[in-house]
């Protein structure tokens, strides 16, 4: 049986007067690939930002890996196994593919040994190792810049596991890629998840993609979680059905 690694509970967060995130509830097993679905406005991002102490909770608790990292700063939520994915806006474009998950590794590392510099031989090994996992170790030396769309996402990817992520978190990872680049890279994502016994969440407005790749999805409307369930289970729900599968 594996454990939850994720429990949220009860959490609450209002801006002003708006209710953002409503008393939701909800646990995430070990190895889970769990997508988060709603309209735009329904508080899928804030959710994410209060699960990684983007933003603090109005009320509630976030328990990961059986600890409360309520409140804990999102860099030793980071140290704890919980990445949320950079948007690509934070790559370094100036800089080689190689040289953006070098400085991700060497943060990672200096804050694990930081008694012990790590040999530079070790830290391009490890570098290719997280490039080869995404498919661009061919690619290590382009300019971030340059490379396509979908590329600039793997890259996204191949730096949030240089943080050797138990849990990785994705805002709509096949945004903006053509269909079949979205496939592979669910594809991916998927992989990683069964190789490394990685736990994922993603937020995806794709239904196909949803549906395909996700093992629970979760429902959120105005800020509240309405339904949580299998593919098959949500595809029966009400609301999705009217909002999403055309009645
Ligand atoms: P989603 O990701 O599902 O589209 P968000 O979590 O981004 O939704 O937003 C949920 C609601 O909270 C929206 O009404 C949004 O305008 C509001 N909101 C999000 N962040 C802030 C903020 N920093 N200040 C004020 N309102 C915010
Ligand atoms: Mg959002």
């Amino acid at each position: 049986m594996s454990e939850p690694i994720l429990k949220v509970e009860n959490l609450n967060r209002y801006f002003g007067a708006l209710h953002a995130t409503r008393n939701v509830s909800f646990e995430i097993m070990e190895g889970e690939v769990r997508a988060i679905i709603g309209p735009n406005g329904a508080g899928k991002s804030t959710l994410m930002d209060l699960i990684t102490n983007r933003t603090v909770p109005s009320s509630g608790k976030v328990l990961f890996r059986g600890d409360d990292i309520t409140g804990l700063s999102p860099d030793k939520i980071v140290h704890k196994g919980m990445t949320k994915c950079f948007q690509i806006s934070k790559l370094f474009t100036s800089l080689t593919v190689y040289e953006n998950v070098q400085i991700a590794r060497i943060e990672m590392n200096k804050k694990t040994f930081s008694l012990f510099p790590v040999h530079d031989r070790y830290l391009k090994e490890e570098v290719k190792r997280y490039l080869s996992l995404v498919g661009l170790e061919s690619k290590m030396n382009e300019v971030a810049a340059y490379l396509s769309y979908g590329d600039q996402r793997r890259l996204d990817i191949a730096i949030a596991l240089a943080m050797d992520p138990k849990l990785l978190i994705l805002d709509e990872p096949a945004a903006g890629v053509a269909r079949e680049e979205a496939y592979t890279l669910m594809q991916l994502i998927r992989k990683l998840a069964e190789e490394r016994n990685m736990t994922i969440i993603f937020i995806e407005h794709d239904m196909d993609i949803v549906f395909n790749y996700a093992d629970v999805i979760s429902v959120l409307r105005d800020g509240e979680l309405i339904a949580s369930g299998t593919p098959e289970e949500i595809k029966e729900n009400q609301y999705v059905q009217e909002a999403y599968l055309g009645g």
